[in-house]
């Protein structure tokens, strides 16, 4: 196991007034800089910085960050789930280490699609069927993954195909860590 023993710290940031949002950050005793690569390879939609030893990652609005001998998530909406989501990305470090010569490591840095090139994508018809005002407004929430490709019904009708596939190429859809 990589990471055995850390400190764990929950706290809340200041952010819009009235919504308390909360951020998680352990601290490590060992160097995790190595197993970045691979989570690069693993997980969709991450950022990789190798000079500065770093990964960022969205997973439903929440942001995630991996550093040498640090994990953070913050915007998240409770104390428990922050503790909750820590503990799991914690695994989920681990379980790729044990995993690691199943997968190719990746040291490239992606780009993040813009909410326009997205946007180009969706089939525009500003129906509302995924809660969104606007497919622009639906793009800006897939773009922070704050929403799934699934939440546009209209995306699974066979005229789409073709540009659901191309979604499926750059849109984060955020694996659940369990
Ligand atoms: S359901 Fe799809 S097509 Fe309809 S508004 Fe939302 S993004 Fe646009």
């Amino acid at each position: 196991m990589l990471i055995e023993t850390y400190d764990l710290e929950v706290f809340t940031l200041p952010c819009e007034p009235g919504a308390e949002r909360y951020a998680a950050r352990a601290r490590l005793t060992v160097d995790i800089s190595e197993v970045l690569s691979y989570l690069n390879a693993t997980l969709r939609g991450a950022l990789y910085m190798p000079e500065a030893k770093a990964l960022t990652w969205k997973k439903s609005g929440h942001n995630i960050a991996f550093h040498a001998y640090e994990i953070a998530t913050s915007n998240v909406e409770d104390r428990d789930g922050a503790e909750k989501e820590l503990k799991g990305l914690i695994d989920l470090v681990n379980r790729t280490w044990e995993r690691r010569a199943e997968i190719t490591p990746d040291t490239t840095t992606r780009q993040r699609p813009t909410p326009m090139a997205i946007y180009k994508l969706l089939p525009n018809t500003n129906c509302k069927g995924c809660g969104e005002p606007t497919c622009y407004s639906f793009a800006l929430k897939l773009t922070a993954a704050q929403k799934k490709l699934a939440d546009c019904p209209p995306l699974s009708e066979p005229q789409y195909a073709e540009k659901l596939s191309a979604l499926q190429d750059i849109v984060i859809d955020a694996p659940a860590i369990g």
